[in-house]
């Protein structure tokens, strides 16, 4: 069965529009661009967009790529500052010569929208099930994705989750998110010695590789729910990481690329949003 990732994104955008509606302020998003990537330029857009719709205030700003490190660590201290700014996104990756850990430590954790900053992330690693994920600031997509693995109704608890991916932006954080969901998780990576033993053993398999089709049929568990987070661009067509016409014949549930993660991950940047928003008017509640 198709897990229809927009469809599940327009309805969490709903109800945040409609919660801003009765606010007496409008939580604010600024994101920050470096260079003319293709890619991030088409990102930082729907992200603005989204912002709009919802009733958000919305900052984007675009810097060319051969602006100093100081520059742009300058630009993020002004947002640091600015009232109307709740969270800051830097689109990631950063051109090449650009210090990413120093421009993520200089976010303010209270505004640090993505769940990036060390101190975020400590805190995500010490999380407790408490299932109530709506109000927990985590990094989007891994936030996403767990929405998604919810939405077929099957239990997490118990499970055997796969995620093929370590990154710091995707795999790491979701291990956290699905471990405090009581899921029993490996974590795959492009050093694993043999990927389909393990993958055939998930219950919910997630990849995060950036390596279109890495994920056959024959690796996959029949009625597994599978999500594809990868986004590659090959000859002009958006693929995720999994042979999505093979392995949908046996998956139980999976996302297709576009139209699964992506659309997520915008509606929990949205959510995470109205949470610091929300957080800075009870100043002290700390984040994450
Ligand atoms: P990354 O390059 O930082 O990490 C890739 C991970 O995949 C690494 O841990 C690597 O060890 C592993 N890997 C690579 N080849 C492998 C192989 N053959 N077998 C097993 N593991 C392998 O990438 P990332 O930032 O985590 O992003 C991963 C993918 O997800 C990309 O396609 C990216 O565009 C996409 N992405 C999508 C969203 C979204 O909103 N849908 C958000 C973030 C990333």
């Amino acid at each position: 069965m198709l897990i229809e990732g927009k469809t599940l994104a327009s309805q969490i955008k709903e109800k945040i529009r409609q919660k801003v509606k009765r606010l007496s302020f409008r939580p604010g998003l600024a994101v920050v661009l470096v260079g003319e990537d293709p890619a991030s330029m088409i990102y930082v857009n729907s992200k603005e967009k989204a912002c709009e719709e919802a009733g958000f205030y919305s900052k984007k700003i675009v810097l060319s790529a051969d602006i100093s490190q100081k520059k742009l660590l300058q630009e993020i201290k002004k947002l640091n500052n600015d009232d109307k700014v709740h969270g800051i996104l830097v689109q990631l990756p950063l051109p090449e010569g650009f210090d990413e850990k120093q421009v993520i430590q200089s976010i303010k954790p209270e505004k640090d929208v993505d769940c990036f900053h060390p101190v975020n992330v400590g805190k995500l690693t010490l999380i407790k099930r408490n299932g109530d994920l709506d109000s927990l600031l985590a990094p989007c997509t891994p936030k996403g994705v767990v929405k998604l693995i919810e939405s077929t109704g099957e239990k997490i608890s118990g499970k055997k989750a796969v995620i093929v991916g370590r990154s710091n932006l995707v795999g790491k954080p979701l291990a956290l998110l699905l471990l405090a969901e009581n899921a029993t998780v490996t974590v795959c990576h492009s050093k694993t010695k043999d990927l389909k033993k393990e993958t055939k053993e998930a219950d919910i398999l997630v990849a995060a590789t950036g390596k279109p089709g890495l994920i056959k049929k024959n690796m996959v568990k029949k009625g597994a729910v599978v999500i594809d987070v990868g986004i590659n661009r090959v000859k002009g067509k958006l693929v995720g990481d999994v042979d999505f016409d093979q392995v949908k014949k046996i998956a139980g549930f999976i996302t297709p690329v576009p139209g699964g993660v992506g659309p997520m991950t915008i509606a929990c940047l949205l959510e995470n949003t109205l949470l610091l928003a929300k957080k800075n008017l009870d100043k002290g509640s700390g984040v994450c």
